[in-house]
This record gives C-alpha cells, structure tokens and sequence, in this order.
C-alpha cells in the first residue's frame, strides 16, 4: 500500500495505490479515501495517469460522498432534548416518569414515559421499539393511499416488510408479494417512502426495469425522477 497524489484543476487527489494480481487498474471511491489497485507490472506513473484520466468523476463522487456525510446525523445517545426525524418531522425526545413504560409522539414531542427514566439502555430499546411501530403504522398508511391503483391492474396487496439496509431502498420479492422496505426510508420525506413503494408496487406488475415498467411507474408518478434524485441526496440513518 502507498499514498500517491496526483494534481486535478489545482485540486490535490490523493489516492492509496495497492498491489494486487488484478487484470486492470480498478478504482474504488469510499467515504474513507480513494484506492486504486494494480498488478506490479503497472508502473506507478501509469497509475497516476489513470487515475487523473478519472479525476472529474472521482471528484463528484467524493464530494457527493461528503455530502451524504455532512447531512447525516450523530448516533443518537437517548439523551432528553435530542431530535428524532419522523417522515421530515423533527420530534425532540422527553423523558417523564410513569408506572408503566411506553412511548408515544405528542405536540412535537417523541415522549418516553418510564418507571425508571434514568436507565439509558432501555430509553434505546422503547424508542427504537416505537420507530419500529412507526415504519408499520407510516408505511402501511402509504400503501393504503398507492395500493388501488395497482390493485386495478391486478396486483395482489403485498406484505410489508422493514429492513436496515445499506444499499437499497426496496425490494420486491414478486412470487411471494412480500415487499421490503429500508428503515431509513421512516425519517425522510413522505414523498421519498412514496417513490419507493410506487416503483416497489410497480413489479407486481412488471418484475424487470424494462421500458414498460418505467412507463407504468411514469403514469403512476410522473415526477418520479425528482423523488429518486431528492432520495440519492438525502442523508440516509436509523432511527
Ligand atoms: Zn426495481
């Protein structure tokens, strides 16, 4: 492994170059740097060459990465006052005391009723519960208000599935109907979850991206690229 550095429109690009018995030069741009990897019969300067051949796109890429990084929030320490994100509604957390331990969203507030307020660990698990809840309660309401149009076409009502995924926002398992939602769809933007569980209800109909499958989600929601683009930049964490 080394650090090399080649120069872009007075920008210093600094990449790590690793040694590996790979065919091509390849390049990986991840949140913790650049790496390239090749062959040793590759010399360094044809490296850098390739690399610099790349740089506009590497560019965007770290800078789109950045972003992404910038927007996203600390982990949430379960501490009062912090903010919880539900469908781009901001809900500071309260803790009160109570004789039984629940949690529930009132006046803006994400409140945590618990016999013993002090206990950090189960301030975690109540209102990672209720985020669970939420997805359900959010997402089921949305597929009540986007299910009748397909239904009309002849789309079975699929089930309603919540994962913490990293790199994707749905899945739609057609055979058994059974759609998969990202967790991290829950603190976004109403108009971001409708996007992906338009195009997700949209395979029941058309299982591929083929012209046709574009064409119904088109129909269905004509603004859909906007959606995806606002979802592509918007940072993405659970809760
Ligand atoms: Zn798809």
């Amino acid at each position: 492994m080394e650090t090399r550095a080649v120069l872009f429109e007075g920008r210093r690009l600094e990449y790590v170059l690793e040694r590996k018995n790979v065919k091509n030069i390849n390049l990986r741009v991840r949140a913790g740097g650049i790496y390239a990897s090749a062959s040793r019969r590759v010399p360094a300067a044809a490296v850098d060459r390739f690399v610099l051949s790349r740089a506009a796109y590497i560019l965007a890429a770290k800078d789109r990465l950045e972003a992404v990084q910038r927007a996203a929030p600390p982990p949430h320490a379960y501490e009062p006052g912090e903010v919880f994100t539900v469908q781009g509604r901001d809900y500071a957390l309260a803790v009160v005391p109570g004789t039984r331990d629940s949690a529930y969203i009132a006046g803006g507030l994400l409140v945590l009723r618990m016999r013993d307020p002090a206990d950090r660990a189960r301030r975690e698990r109540l209102a990672l519960g209720f985020m669970e809840k939420q997805c359900q309660a959010v997402f089921g309401a949305m597929l009540d208000r986007l299910y009748p149009a397909l239904e009309a076409m002849g789309a079975p009502r699929p089930t309603l599935r919540f994962r913490n995924m990293r790199s994707r926002w749905g899945v739609c398992h057609v055979k058994s109907a059974v759609i998969t939602l990202n967790k991290r769809l829950l603190p976004m933007d109403p108009a971001l979850g409708e996007y992906v569980v338009t195009h997700e209800l949209c395979h029941l109909i058309v299982p591929d991206h083929s012209p046709r499958f574009y064409a119904l989600l088109e129909g269905l929601l004509p603004d859909w690229k906007a959606r995806r683009a606002a979802l592509s930049a918007a940072p993405s964490h659970w809760p």
